[in-house]
């Protein structure tokens, strides 16, 4: 069985390429109909905070990348890393290591001067020291040789034993390093693909060589290229790009960022769009790009207009709800809504534009564009006005008729038929743009129209 897993560090909110590596692993594990794990690594006490842990589960559940398990938490796994740890050092494949952190930071100043990579000089290798508070338990790394590991994207990747050092497994405080606690955690979980960005490629070797003193084989790795900005720097804030709650309370809808994210560094021939179970079905890591994707700000937006446009009315109901707050919809039925939005979907590209296009559905109180009613809102189209609210109560709301009379009112009055149709445009919407004249009618059905009709004629009036 595939188990995958996302382990973010609570330290900030989710953004977009920690979510494109969330999605890729849960793709995986459910083409593979395996489990997808979340865990916390929060080993960083000064760092993690409670409230990046619930926008991180917030994000996830709103793109609806739901986990199967957990969220773990790192910092209440601890004695889980020292029975391991215990484990290496009564096995003399770890070792305490009493050097001060002042000693330690001397000489790793001095080999950085003198351009050398800083590395343990194992003083404390061959003292035996016994545990102790303060002392850190260092890992006995190989001296020569080479650590090797597959990577299912790009092959065998070569460390020589001579970049590592005898890292520490366990600080002087008694918490896990990030290499250690990674290990235990994938090693108890059963994690059988590591799908994560390829800035830990420099780590895998140190992980590799855990696996090794515990005599048990590594998951499978996969690394993919980060995402980066247009400029071809590390994707962040200063190329635009939010965090997925920012994506969120801009409007976007959650599929169209997950589509959006797929296609960042994962192709299927010449195919743009998918729908999510498209993307289960589909997502293949041989498919996934090994040069880097740039996020494009205008073209997620394009995704969002798409998925705005051919998701299902019910879909959007429920995302544009939230930007629909001043309004009591439990006045409408859900039918008069889904088709209000049927006929804005195809013209917005957001869910705020939806909801402000939607406005002059869910109030009475239509309040007039001020150069839309000087210019269409005239004396003389009162009369016309009286006469169509007049006439719509007998005709059926048909686009092909209602547009049929109105094209033989504008003949038999000598009015523009454009005129006249602004001019109930605006009596309708308070706007001189807005879904299709005919479409609105039909929804907002007669009686609505006919009412706003006359508002309009008492408004000419007053004038
Ligand atoms: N906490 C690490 C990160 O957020 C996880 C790395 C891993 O997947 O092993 O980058």
């Amino acid at each position: 069985m595939v188990i995958t897993r996302f382990p973010p560090s609570p330290t900030g909110h989710l953004h977009l390429g920690g979510a494109r590596t969330a999605l890729f692993n849960w793709l995986f594990s459910k083409h593979n109909k395996g489990k997808f794990i979340l865990r916390f690594e929060d080993t960083d006490k000064e760092r993690s905070k409670p409230e990046y842990v619930e926008s991180v589960k917030a994000s996830l559940k709103w793109l609806g990348l739901n986990w199967d398990e957990g969220p773990y938490f790192q910092s209440e796994r601890i004695k889980i890393y020292h029975q391991y740890a215990q484990k290496l050092f009564e096995e003399g494949k770890a070792y305490y290591c009493e050097c001060p952190k002042e000693v330690l930071e001397q000489k790793k100043k001095e080999m950085l001067a003198k351009g050398l990579k800083p590395k343990y000089d194992k003083i404390c290798r061959e003292k035996k020291l016994e545990p102790k508070p303060g002392r850190a338990l260092r890992i006995k790394a190989p001296e020569l040789g080479e650590i090797v590991f597959e990577d299912l994207l790009r092959g065998k990747i070569v460390f020589s034993a001579e970049e590592i050092d005898d890292f520490i497994i366990i600080r002087s405080d008694g918490m896990p390093t990030y290499n250690f606690a990674v290990v235990i955690d994938d090693i108890t979980m059963s994690i059988t693909h590591i799908i994560r960005g390829d800035d830990h490629i420099s780590n895998t070797p140190k992980q590799i060589l855990i696996y090794k003193a515990l005599e048990i084989n590594p998951p499978k790795f996969v690394h993919i290229p980060m995402v980066l900005g247009p400029d071809g720097t590390r994707l962040s804030k200063r190329h635009g790009a939010k965090s997925i709650l920012e994506y969120k309370e801009a409007g976007f809808l959650p599929n169209a960022l997950i589509n959006y994210l797929a296609r960042l560094g994962w192709g299927y021939g010449d195919q743009e769009y998918f729908t999510i179970e498209e993307l289960i079905e589909k997502f293949d890591l041989k498919n996934i790009n090994l040069s880097p994707a740039r996020f494009d700000q205008d073209k997620l937006l394009a995704f969002n207009a798409y998925w705005m446009r051919n998701s299902s009315s019910k879909y959007l109901l429920n995302h544009v709800k939230p930007f629909l707050k001043n309004y009591d919809l439990n006045k409408f039925s859900e039918d008069y809504i889904l088709s209000a939005i049927e006929t804005v979907k195809i013209r917005t590209k957001t869910l705020i534009e939806m909801a402000e296009m939607m406005n002059f559905y869910l109030t009475e109180d239509i309040i007039y564009d001020i150069d839309g009613a000087k210019k269409f809102l005239l004396p003389e189209i009162a009369p016309i006005l009286g006469k169509i609210a007049q006439d719509l109560k007998e005709l059926p709301l048909e686009e092909k008729i209602l547009e049929n009379y109105l094209r033989t009112l504008a003949e038999t009055s000598g009015m523009k038929f454009k005129n006249i149709a602004q001019a109930i445009r605006v009596a309708l919407t308070g706007k001189t743009v807005s879904p299709g004249l005919f479409e609105i009618i039909k929804v907002l059905g007669k009686e609505k129209t006919v009412e706003r009709i006359k508002k309009a004629i008492e408004y000419i009036k007053g004038l």
